[in-house]
């Protein structure tokens, strides 16, 4: 990686409808932490119409510069419209590196936008370190078997998403930053999708990834009957309710609660896992958890091996005493 300069790391941050992605302060901590350690300035973009408050918000923090980059053809998401903007934004820009938050929309421009520059993207970053001034990645490989460290190569920008959880929106370091509008030229006719109404696959769609506490049952609940109990327990920690994949599998849960590489990635302050076994496809959806308790009645279950908490034992005889617990400690 060339050498970095004033400025020079990005993150380009992701609100919908006025309302932030919380995965864009993750991304924020981390542009904090990259510019602190390469002894450089960090800046941040976001990009729609009508985002006055949002870059508003965003100057409360230690950053260089807040780039409100706004037009109208940005009101709604368009991979097109985006990658389009944000081209003419590094050109006047010019950042060194520039961070993203590894939601299902980056995923959808970030490959786009890099191809068009020539470049790669570093995809679902979980860490980073500096050596001899050189930013070396962590990515995960073969399901989270194998961690891989990635260096850029070639002219910047070079580009990285960063995975749920990797880095902690409550390390953001306030400050004051200047605000800067940005507006692209943008026609409608370089935009080649039309936005519909957002797709949801149910009335009862969950974001798990904005949950605080993740209550998540495993195949050890035995059947469908049983699911109420650990339902009970979310309930008295007002936690969401998750699942292993056998359990949406069976369809006693629905899809969308399902965590693991498959599924959904999460990172609440609290994932407790009931009767899952911690194998390496749902480990990868809930490692970057900052508490994880588990309940199992094999004492060798691989969870352990992740968990800051472990009870073990039989979840038809833990699960209830937990229950009467939280309710008397309220
Ligand atoms: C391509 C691919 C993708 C996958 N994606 C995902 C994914 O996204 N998410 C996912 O979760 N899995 C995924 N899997 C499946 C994964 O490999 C495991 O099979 C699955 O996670 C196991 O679910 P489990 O822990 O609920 O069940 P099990 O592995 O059967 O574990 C059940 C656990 O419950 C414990 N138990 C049993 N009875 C009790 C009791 N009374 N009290 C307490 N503990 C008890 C047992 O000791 C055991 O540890 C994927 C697999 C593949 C091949």
């Amino acid at each position: 990686m060339s050498t970095p300069q004033s400025g020079a790391i990005l993150a380009v941050l992701e609100q919908r409808a006025g309302a932030w992605n919380r995965m864009s302060f993750e991304t924020l901590a981390a542009v904090q932490q990259l510019a602190g350690e390469l002894g450089t300035q960090a800046s941040a973009a976001v990009v729609g119409a009508g985002i006055d408050a949002l870059a508003g918000e965003l100057a409360s923090n230690q950053l260089e510069k807040v780039y409100a980059v706004e037009h109208d053809l940005l009101k709604d998401y368009t991979p097109d419209a985006y990658s389009l903007a944000l081209r003419q934004l590094f050109e006047q820009v010019k950042p060194q590196v520039v961070l993203m938050p590894h939601t299902y929309q980056v995923r959808d421009f970030l490959p786009k936008l890099a191809t068009s520059l020539g470049k790669v993207a570093v995809s679902d970053v979980i860490a980073h370190r500096v050596e001899n001034g050189q930013l070396i990645l962590v990515r995960q490989l073969f399901q989270g078997k194998v961690n891989a460290d990635v260096r850029f190569a070639g002219d910047a920008p070079h580009f990285a998403s960063l995975q749920a959880g990797a880095y902690r929106a409550d390390q953001v370091a306030a400050g004051s930053a200047a605000v800067e509008k940005f507006s692209p030229q943008l026609a409608p006719g370089e935009i080649r999708t039309k936005p519909l109404e957002l797709f949801r696959e149910s009335a009862r769609a969950v974001d798990l990834s904005a949950a605080e506490i993740i209550v998540s049952v495993g195949r050890g609940i035995k059947e469908a009957d049983n699911i109420p109990l650990v339902q009970k327990l979310a309930d008295v920690l007002g936690a969401e309710l998750a699942a292993s994949r056998p359990i949406c599998d069976a369809g006693w849960l629905p899809m969308e609660r399902q965590v693991g590489s498959s599924g959904q990635t999460v990172a609440p302050k609290m994932y407790l896992a009931v009767g899952i076994s911690g194998a390496i496809q749902h480990l990868v959806g809930m490692k970057g958890s900052r508490t994880v308790v588990a309940i199992n009645k094999d004492a060798n279950a691989p969870i352990f091996e992740v968990a800051d908490y472990g009870i073990v034992g039989d979840l038809f005889q833990v699960v209830p005493e937990l229950i009467t617990a939280i309710q008397k400690a309220k």
